[in-house]
């Protein structure tokens, strides 16, 4: 029997197992900024279930009383490591999300089953086929790092993904899948900046001498229209406001202070110098205003035309073809943590987990249970191709 048809009939036999795992698991709610406690239920489930099947797993402390701690685990001795990505936290508030199990057909909706709880049990399935069918090679090592403060953007977790994606021949990012799509991949993430201008000017009496003002908000009404008009879908780069504060609605004064929030996007390292060094000096359009910046790109590009990540990706294509799967790479706008293991030159594939759709939107995040086989199935095999593989996937760039 070929591996192809062992791996998927492995998971299809296991499919029952992969739900009531995730069922357990997504009824432990974790918001990322959640109960110590709440927390700590989940990280144990996690740290339960992998342990049992040999994973060595130490809790990493994220040493900010803001979120939960890290779970570092790993799997097998040897030089060369692969590293799996996944993270615990959801963006829900616990009660938020409604029922916390609902099935209707093959949709299983419920708070990160989707983003991405879907995702780390399926490392567990897949290490566990490789493991049972004795399909795994010797002198490797898995590592599985499963964060706690993703949905934060990954404050205190980036650089334990940088460091271990260094030593790593590859990095699985087990995030979903980009929308319902049983072929679906990650291939390129854009990189994220924040940024928020303060704005001094001085204020005046909005009755008596309302044009001896130099006003903030104006200022910062102007620069927002014109910051967002720098938008270029084509190019990949989106630019939004996010918070505009200025003011009092109480007072009769027209106010000289204000701070103006961007989220600003883009599609590669070069594009996002060139914006940056922009708004770190953002020149004001009225006499008398100051502007200040602060912030900056706060996860790099993950550039989906580095060599690296092209070979790892027409890798994984060639292994879909087994399962009659035309595996297709989108480019996400939002980032995850593999911005950071790509940031490293590591070759990473992303959005290898769960397919189904509406990530953080409560009530609505489903995953859809007819892929979950073949998509385990497929990881399986890619993870074995990049273990028995010779040479250097990142050589091309060195
Ligand atoms: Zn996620």
């Amino acid at each position: 029997m070929s591996e192809e048809k062992m791996l998927l009939e492995y998971m299809e036999k296991h499919n029952e197992a992969f739900l009531d795992m995730l069922k357990e698991a997504v009824k432990l709610e974790s918001p990322t900024e959640g109960s110590k406690t709440d927390l700590e239920k989940c990280r144990d489930y996690f740290e339960r279930i992998f342990s049992s099947i040999g994973f060595n797993c130490h809790v990493v402390p994220s040493n900010d009383s803001r979120y939960g701690d890290h779970l570092l685990m790993e799997f097998g001795e040897g030089d060369e490591q692969i590293l799996f990505v996944g993270h615990y936290d959801t963006v829900y508030e616990k009660g938020t999300f409604g029922s916390l199990w609902e099935q209707e057909g093959t949709k299983i909706s419920g708070p990160g089953a989707f983003d991405m709880k879907g995702g780390d049990v399926q490392v567990y399935m897949v290490i566990k086929a490789l493991k049972e069918l004795e399909l795994l090679p010797e002198n490797k090592k898995i590592v599985f790092f499963l964060s706690s403060d993703e949905e934060a953007g990954s404050p205190t977790s980036h650089k334990h993904y940088q460091e271990l994606a260094k030593k790593s021949k590859a990095s699985f990012v087990m995030e979903p899948t980009f929308g319902d799509c049983t072929a679906g991949l990650t291939t390129g993430r854009y990189s994220r900046g924040n940024y928020t201008f303060v704005a001094e000017g001085s204020p005046a009496h909005s009755g008596q001498e309302p044009e001896k003002a130099k006003s903030g908000l104006k200022e910062l009404a102007e620069q927002a229209i014109y910051l967002e008009s720098l938008t270029d879908l084509e190019k990949g780069v989106t630019i939004a406001c996010t918070c505009l504060n200025s003011g009092n609605a109480g007072w009769p004064t027209v106010p000289g202070k204000g701070e103006l929030t961007i989220d600003a996007r883009f599609s590669s390292e070069k594009i996002a110098e060139k914006y940056d060094s922009l708004f770190q000096n953002l020149e004001p359009f009225n006499a008398g205003v100051k502007i200040t910046t602060n912030g900056g790109i706060e996860k790099p590009t993950f550039d989906e035309k580095d060599p690296a990540h092209k070979k790892l990706y027409e890798l994984a294509k060639e292994v879909g073809k087994r399962f009659d799967m035309n595996m297709k790479g989108y480019v996400g706008r939002a980032g995850t943590d593999g911005n950071f293991t790509a940031s490293v030159g590591c070759p990473t594939l992303d959005g290898m987990g769960m397919s189904g759709d509406f990530a953080h939107q409560p009530g609505k995040e489903y995953i859809n249970t007819e892929d979950i086989a073949v998509r385990g199935a497929f990881v399986a095999r890619t993870v074995l191709e990049v273990l028995r593989m010779e040479e250097e996937l990142q050589s091309e760039i060195e």
